[in-house]
């Protein structure tokens, strides 16, 4: 029993020894604080430009206690997360730790942001100008964002066009929303001058009277604009009348200032000089007019007679003059002109109608017809005759025309004829003996005859022999018109 007794109470004591033991453990686990800290994570959140440095904090952890380890005791730092500061994003950093079935944890938030606006770079511009009108040709640019890279393709280009200056905007924004924007301006320019081309001659000359000098036109042309003929600035006149050397300048100015001039130069004329027909006879051509002369004239020419006729004048050494027309054989021209004849213009055709339409008409027989006594003889004539004579009243369809051209002729260089007596051989008659009474009878009493006869008529050039021999024998002189000549000029009836 005792024994008993003993051991209960050895029991007893050993567990009050324990119970000791436990409150003193629990008041000491309560009075030393036991804590874990995690030091080095800053507060709040951080926010880091993209493409800048982020450095993760440094951070460290330890068990502390206010009796025990009051110093600390450090503690291994799992940390979990990373950032990547080239990426826009929100980022969260992490750290545990543990002790004594303890844990422990903080956090880090770290935002990178873009706020930085991209960069618009242009490849420069070498030209000084562009010619207008053409396309311009970019020579290049690019966009750039720290965030988004090359962003070239997110461009915009939006372009002004005045006419003077060409202005291209370009702007562009990164996926954060920072714009950039950019501008070039080209000028515009032409350096190159337009061109002026003359139709027809630069230099251009005609006898004074014969033609009236029209504009043979021109035309003018840019490489920007293109035909530009009705900006042509024309200068000068020309005075068809008058000799002289006129000078007509075309210029013409294009949008940018550049000018282009023509020169025309037009030469009139004086009108050659009456021909100098070279008589053998005793009495020179040129000389003073004798007392009595007579002027054989024949129109109408060269004919079927003209070559009796030649004959007729060679074999008494006398001269006469010769109205041609484009009828005949034309060599005979050359013959009348060798044998010391004068040669002067009767009409190309001897069409009334078409002759006397117009002075342009006019004018254009006459120089058909001098065209071939020029390939003749060698030299234009300025001796004329009008078809039918300047009092003619057949070209009364054209009123007044025969009052132009007698003055016109004229002013044209030209010498024009009529006569003072007519051998009747145009209607009158056709009796060889009537021509010849027509002729000495008309002759009789004029100190200068001019005398109409027709080469084409053989019963009138059949009179001639005897016309001649008679002439010599009352003591007159025949010879061959000159400009200096009596005219015996008509009335003018239109
Ligand atoms: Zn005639």
């Amino acid at each position: 029993m005792n024994e008993m007794k003993r051991v209960l109470i050895i029991i007893a004591g050993t567990l009050a020894w324990f119970a000791v033991l436990a409150l003193f453990a629990v008041s000491f686990h309560i009075a030393s604080d036991w804590r874990i800290k995690i030091e080095g994570v800053p507060d709040g959140e951080a926010a880091v430009e993209c493409g800048g440095d982020f450095t993760p904090p440094a951070v460290t952890a330890a068990f502390y206690g206010n009796i025990l380890f009051r110093g600390g005791v450090p503690l291994t730092v799992a940390a979990d997360g990373a950032v990547d500061a080239s990426k826009v994003g929100e980022y969260v950093l992490r750290w545990r730790t543990s002790a004594f079935g303890t844990d422990a944890e903080a956090e880090y938030r770290v935002s990178v942001v873009d706020t930085t606006p991209p960069v618009i770079t242009l490849v420069p511009e070498e030209r000084e100008y562009i010619l207008p009108g053409t396309a311009y040709d970019d020579p290049g640019f690019a966009a750039a964002d720290i965030a988004d890279g090359d962003i070239t393709d997110r461009v915009r280009v939006d372009t002004e066009d005045d006419g003077k200056t060409l202005t291209l905007r370009y702007t562009v924004a990164d996926s954060s929303g920072n714009g950039a924007e950019a501008e070039r301006t080209v000028r515009y320019d032409d350096p190159i001058p337009p061109e002026i081309a003359l139709l027809g001659d630069a230099e251009i000359s005609f006898y004074a009277g014969r033609e009236v000098f029209s504009e043979p036109g021109f035309t003018a042309s840019d490489n920007v604009l293109g035909d530009i003929a009705d900006r042509v600035k024309v200068e000068g006149e020309v005075d068809s009348g008058t000799p002289g050397t006129y000078v007509i300048k075309y210029s013409v100015e294009d949008d940018y200032g550049n000018r282009a001039e023509a020169v025309r130069t037009v030469t009139v004329v004086e009108p050659p000089k009456p021909r100098t027909v070279t008589v053998q006879k005793d009495y020179p051509v040129d000389g003073p007019i004798p007392d009595r002369v007579i002027y054989l004239t024949f129109d109408d020419g060269p004919g079927a007679y003209t070559a009796e006729l030649l004959d007729v004048l060679k074999k008494h050494n006398v001269r006469a003059t010769f109205f041609v027309t484009g009828n005949g054989d034309p060599s005979l021209i050359a013959r009348e002109e060798a044998e010391g004849h004068s040669v002067g213009i009767h009409t190309m055709t001897h069409d009334y109608y078409s002759i006397y339409s117009s002075e342009e008409a006019f004018f254009a027989d006459v120089w058909a017809i001098n065209e071939i006594i020029k390939e003749q003889t060698g030299s234009y004539t300025t001796l004329l005759r009008f078809p039918g004579g300047s009092s003619n009243t057949v070209s009364r369809f054209n009123p007044g025309i025969m009052t132009r051209l007698t003055a016109a002729v004229v002013e044209a260089g030209f010498t024009y004829f009529d006569w003072n007596v007519t051998s009747g051989d145009a209607g009158g008659t056709t009796d060889t003996r009537e021509v010849f009474l027509n002729v000495t009878g008309g002759i009789s009493g004029k100190s200068a005859a001019v005398v109409l006869q027709h080469d084409i008529k053989g019963f009138s050039v059949a009179a001639v022999d005897d016309i001649i021999e008679w002439g010599l024998a009352n003591g007159y002189v025949f010879l061959p018109l000159t400009p200096c000549s009596p005219t015996a000029r008509h009335r003018v009836n239109n």
